[in-house]
């Protein structure tokens, strides 16, 4: 059976996450809006549940939680959301980087192709955007900063916690993808200083096709994003829409879970990484590590191993271990990672570079055992 080493992507739900959504399909029938029912009242109470739970685990107040269908929608809401204050403010620049995911960086190009002007900002080698690069082009018409906190190709830790503090000072409004982060970096989180803050719970084993934008109160105020489709007031209209009790109570529960266990699971992540990396050593292979592994998170590294084609390795070894080699979003066609590229690793490098991701669910036996395999093929194509 092949190991599954692709978390970055999606992670397994969690058992006990499946038992308590499928509690919410037999007996939360309602919809959430009904007031005239208790079946309405009963699914109203389940979803206000879950995002008390979330707001635990992230450090906010519930009335901060707005559910989403995931990262991807949060991120349209966050930037495009802000078109109407934009439009009163004059206020039109947008910095971002360009490593984000695709869900930023196409809704920023979209943008600029509608009158908006977006610095995208590269991050060095060490795959990191510096504090300085990205408030060198703050400027008076500066709408929006929207970073993300962990890179989901090498795992890069970006500095928002720096820049959440000097974009506070200079009250430009930041957000932040916290998708790859969220429910690893707990702590780190509850202190970060931002405006608006986007996470899907299918990447901490929650299900797919829900997740969350956080909006910030200062001095009781929400930031100044409105939703971005018509419809119903559901989620006071920053997401209108007929919301799914399930999959909400789902993400609740993981974000519950989350809060229990994340510091067992960065133990078990750090261990995997440490025998991933041993492994490596021991197969003989030279190797290099993408991302600048002490602003690294534990559940992720990316590597390149040197004169051996990934693409040609994860097809040869699929037996064996499920890896990637970028972001599943962008893995329809070949196209060499806009990540690595960005932080200007050259062409032989990127195009032999995996990337390995596991989590709390992954276990180490399994993964020694399948990735020794996955390397005596490497080893047969450099022959
Ligand atoms: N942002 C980041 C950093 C991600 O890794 C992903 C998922 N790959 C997304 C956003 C989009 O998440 P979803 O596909 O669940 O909307």
């Amino acid at each position: 059976m092949s190991v599954y080493l692709d978390y970055n992507a999606s992670a397994p739900i969690d058992q006990r996450v499946l038992d308590e959504m499928i509690l919410a399909y037999q007996n939360k029938s309602g919809n959430a809006d009904s007031r005239t029912h208790s079946f309405g009242e009963n699914a109203r109470s389940a979803v206000e549940k879950a995002r008390k739970q979330v707001a635990s685990l992230l450090g906010v107040s519930s009335n901060e939680v707005f559910f989403t269908s995931g990262a991807t929608e949060s991120n349209n809401i966050a930037l495009q959301g802000l078109k109407e204050y934009a439009e009163k403010t004059g206020k039109k620049h947008i910095i971002t980087t360009s490593i984000e995911h695709k869900a930023v960086l196409e809704t920023a190009k979209y943008m600029e192709l509608n009158g908006y002007q977006v610095d995208f900002v590269d991050p060095n080698e060490s795959g990191r955007v510096s504090v300085e690069s990205v408030l060198d082009k703050v400027r008076e018409d500066t709408l929006l900063v929207s970073v993300m906190h962990v890179n989901n190709e090498t795992g890069v830790i970006q500095p928002v916690l720096e820049l959440g503090e000097e974009l506070q000072k200079r009250s430009i409004l930041f957000h932040i993808d916290a998708t790859q982060s969220c429910g690893k970096l707990v702590d780190e989180i509850r202190n970060l200083k931002y405006d608006m803050l986007s996470f899907s719970a299918h990447k901490l084993m929650g299900p797919q096709g829900v997740g969350a934008l956080i909006l910030k109160r200062k001095s009781y105020k929400r930031p100044p994003v409105k939703g971005i489709m018509y419809g119903g007031q559901q989620e006071q209209g920053i997401r209108p829409g007929t919301i799914p009790v399930a999959l909400v109570v789902g993400c609740g529960k993981a974000c519950e879970i989350a809060e229990q266990e994340y510091k067992d699971n960065e133990m078990h992540s750090l261990q995997i990484k440490q025998a991933i990396l041993s492994v490596l050593e021991e197969s003989g292979l030279k190797y290099q590590v993408n991302g600048k592994q002490d602003v690294c998170i534990s559940s992720t590294l990316n590597i390149a191993i040197e004169g051996v084609s990934s693409e040609a390795l994860m097809i040869s070894s699929k037996q064996y271990c499920g890896v990637s080699n970028g972001s599943a979003c962008t893995s329809s066609n070949y196209s060499p990672s806009y990540v690595l590229v960005a932080m200007g690793l050259d062409v032989s490098r990127i195009e032999s570079s995996l990337r390995l991701s596991w989590g709390a669910k992954s276990d180490l036996n399994e993964i020694v055992d399948n990735l020794k395999k996955m390397l005596n093929v490497a080893k047969m194509m450099k022959n």
